[in-house]
């Protein structure tokens, strides 16, 4: 299996942007190597530059919960370009859009399109600041919510892999105003608010973190914030970016039955586009401009082909059987993992929910960042490589998740835990 196609396109990117990536959780910094080229993705799988297969789960980082290239998908962009790339002026797609949105997820009752995750959850803080007049915010070890200057601080996955704890070039006002907890500790949370009464407008959530590997709440943690945060007057923002649309159709705040103050979603919304949101009750969201003294504004928010293509993504996600799929095929290849790693006698922990796992080099349960850190990076990165030699790409850190769609099989898991079963014993 050679990569040279991918060895030489790396060369030069590196001569032209930084680290040769756009996006440091492409390099392959932690697990060590050449990142691999892609050229073509269709359904479970992508082929690089050298023709070479992949059975993919990192699927553009959560994006792609109906694999690469979903036909209706494409059609559904191609059709809305012919008609209009942009237009800076409002179109039906975003009123559809929209609609799909608020019918589905169970706190949000207007919503703002934004282009990236990135900008939901920079966005959903200042209203956050806004509505309440308040300047603190808390936010979790390991929580990623983007990389707007407040919330750069023990933000998980990418950073940890770069070895940052947190990034240089942070206005120092911005990361005081910011607290940080504890997942899974409510206690923790408690401490921080009664500390700074009155204080604090926002607690910052994955309410299944996903930054750190996968780690979903414990009974009570997700209930405890939302108490903490009505006892405190602060907003509870649940930041869906990962697991809006993916581990229920309605988000984490389906499953959990537990309603955030404002919701972030991105990724899965944009079918493969760039797409973020954030959204909330009328009352809160009456603080938006043009509404409200909180300014917010895209020149390509809401932008068509990328509607489009969210609207077909949710028409497909909202048919009956899909998330049933997608959390068998899930339940298949954590299991196998878990009993190959048993087998081979290799400490693992295997987390995972609907649509997303990690398998953590680790002895002991993992309930936050901390116990995430615990890993065995070495031995993950040695996995790692095994893997993508046999024709599977899981993604490139310990601390990621890694993303199952409907488009993989049972034979997609199959060959999975064969490539597992092999790359351990070899
Ligand atoms: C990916 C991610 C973001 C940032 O989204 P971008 O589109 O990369 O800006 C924010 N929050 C969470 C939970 C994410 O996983």
């Amino acid at each position: 299996m050679g990569r040279q196609r991918s060895a030489e396109l790396f060369e030069n990117a590196r001569k032209l942007i930084p680290g040769g990536v756009n996006s440091p959780a492409r390099a392959w910094n932690s697990v060590g190597g050449t990142p691999i080229f892609f050229k073509r993705g269709e359904g479970s799988h992508a082929w690089d530059e050298d023709g070479n297969s992949y059975i993919d789960y990192v699927c553009s980082w959560g994006p792609l919960i109906l694999g690469h290239s979903h036909p209706e998908i494409v059609k559904a962009a191609q059709d809305a370009a012919v008609l209009g790339t942009s237009f800076g002026a409002p179109t039906e797609f975003e009123v559809r859009m929209a609609q799909l949105v608020v019918d589905a997820v169970p706190s949000i009752e207007l919503v703002r399109f934004v282009s990236s995750g990135t900008e939901a959850a920079m966005s959903a803080l200042r209203l956050a600041r806004a509505y309440t007049g308040r300047n603190r915010i808390i936010k979790f070890d390991g929580g990623y919510h983007g990389h707007d200057d407040a919330l750069l601080v023990e933000a998980g996955s990418g950073l940890a892999t770069a070895g940052i704890a947190n990034s240089a070039g942070v206005h120092p006002d911005y990361a005081a105003a910011t607290m940080v907890a504890d997942y899974n500790d409510v206690e923790s949370v408690e401490r921080l608010l009664e500390a700074h009464r009155g204080e604090v407008a926002a607690i910052i959530v994955e309410p299944i973190a996903g930054n750190m590997g996968v780690v979903p709440p414990q009974d009570g943690f997700l209930q405890g914030l939302r108490d903490l945060a009505t006892a405190h007057g602060t907003l509870l923002i649940f930041d869906e970016v990962i697991s809006g649309f993916r581990a229920a159709y309605g988000g984490a705040q389906s499953v959990y039955g537990v309603m955030p103050d404002i919701t972030c979603l991105g990724k899965i919304v944009g079918g493969g586009f760039p797409v973020g949101a954030y959204g909330a009750s009328e009352e809160i969201m009456q603080t938006v401009a043009p509404l409200g003294p909180m300014y917010q504004a895209g020149t390509l928010s809401g932008n068509p082909v990328a509607m489009a293509a969210g609207i077909k993504t949710l028409e497909l996600l909202s048919e009956p059987g899909v998330y049933e799929g997608i959390a068998a095929t899930t339940d298949r290849l954590a299991s196998g993992l878990e009993a190959i790693f048993a087998e081979a006698e290799v400490p693992a922990q295997v987390n995972s929910v609907c649509g997303a796992l990690t398998v953590f080099f680790n002895s002991n349960p993992v309930s936050d960042m901390k116990t995430a850190s615990a890993s065995d990076g070495k031995s993950f990165a040695r996995f790692f490589h095994g893997m993508t030699e046999r024709g599977v790409y899981p993604p490139p850190s310990q601390f990621e998740a890694w993303f199952v769609s409907a488009a993989h099989t049972e034979k997609d898991v199959d060959d999975t835990l064969a490539a597992a079963r092999d790359a351990l014993t070899s």
